[in-house]
């Protein structure tokens, strides 16, 4: 019998990215007005990113936003086209960010009896558009707290993804956002603890973390100093240097991930590292899990306004390196077989 491999790739699937995120000030969505203004222009090119999933015959976990921001903006949008993904065996969830107005910009709610309010509220949300309940869930920003989990459960959610083993980071962009702490999680799938969400209790929820690369020091979300001035009050002219060094990146094959996360930024090559990591595992031990995240509106080229068909052969790229082996690759059709421990 084939060693076999889970690969679950998780699509954020969402608005443009925010216009407060370099490279996307003209196409972002705009998220300092009360009434949030979004934008999907990337929404024109999702068949020709599913188009090579098909390619490898590859179902994803798809996690459709939904939350007290965007309301069923996403949803009623993308409705036809989720549920054309589902009669075609792929698997959708919920994404949710925790946001709140705070009478200036939406920010990342860190008060655990609103998120609890959040999680609740947006599942309604979902269940009401879509028609059916979720049984999958990715927060946004990979956020996570006890009351979030808790409220997960609550909703009976089966599987969480939020988890990135290691991943830090007290806010971006002056505190709007991205406040996570994923510091000494459990690194293999778990119920979680009620009292501690990163580590195995006996929740009825599973908890599947982001594939991490072994050897590899995560960069940008960690708990130094220096990134935390860098994530808080120099994020844009920063991430600016390096959006016009791309070229040069790819080059010297530079990631700042030690996770599985396909950015159109930076280098794959620490993601090809983790594929060959994780085949080897599969070899040894019969089986292996890998679990990777990415963007679906990464295919909209925010620069030319257009298709990134550098995105296109880098996610090729990475997926024939995970086909071409003699592993059996079994994808989100059989999420619901992967147990604790794996
Ligand atoms: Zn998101």
């Amino acid at each position: 019998m084939k060693p076999k491999l889970y690969f679950l790739l998780c699509a954020d699937t969402e608005d443009n990215h925010p216009n407060y995120i370099a490279g996307w000030e003209k196409v972002g969505s705009n998220y300092d007005e009360k009434q949030p203004i979004f934008r999907y222009d990337w929404t024109k090119y999702w068949d020709k990113l599913t188009a090579v999933f098909d390619r490898f015959d590859l179902k994803l976990p798809w996690f459709a936003r939904t939350d007290m921001c965007i309301l069923d903006d996403f949803l009623k949008k993308a409705k036809k086209q989720l549920k054309s993904l589902m009669e075609n065996d792929h698997l959708i969830g919920i994404h949710i960010h925790t946001l709140y107005w705070d009478g200036k910009i939406w920010r990342q709610d860190v008060n655990e009896m609103n998120q609890k309010k959040i999680i609740k509220n947006s599942v309604r949300i979902f269940k009401d558009t879509m028609g059916f309940h979720p049984a999958v869930s990715r927060m946004g920003w990979n956020a996570m707290t006890n009351s979030i989990m808790i409220a997960l459960e609550k909703e009976n959610i089966r599987i969480d993804m939020s988890c990135v083993p290691g991943y830090h980071s007290a806010g971006m962009y002056g505190e709007r956002d991205n406040i996570i702490d994923w510091q000494d999680s459990a690194s293999n799938t778990y119920h979680p603890s009620g009292t501690d969400y990163k580590n195995k209790g006996n929740m009825k929820i599973l908890e599947i973390p982001i594939s991490v690369a072994r050897g590899k020091k995560n960069m940008i979300f960690n708990a130094g100093m220096l990134n935390k001035i860098i994530n808080r009050y120099l994020h844009r002219p920063v991430s600016k240097i390096i959006r016009k060094s791309g070229k040069m990146i790819d080059y010297i094959g530079y990631s700042p991930h030690s996770a599985f996360t396909i950015s159109p930024f930076w280098s794959n090559r620490n993601i090809i590292k983790l594929i060959h990591q994780k085949k080897d595992e599969a070899k040894k031990n019969g089986k292996a899990l890998l679990i990777g995240y990415f963007h679906p509106c990464d295919i909209f080229d925010a620069k030319k306004q257009g298709l990134n068909q550098r995105y296109i052969s880098g996610m090729t790229d990475i997926l024939s390196e995970i086909y071409s082996s003699d592993v059996e690759i079994l994808d989100s059709r059989k999420i619901y077989e992967i147990k604790e421990g794996e």
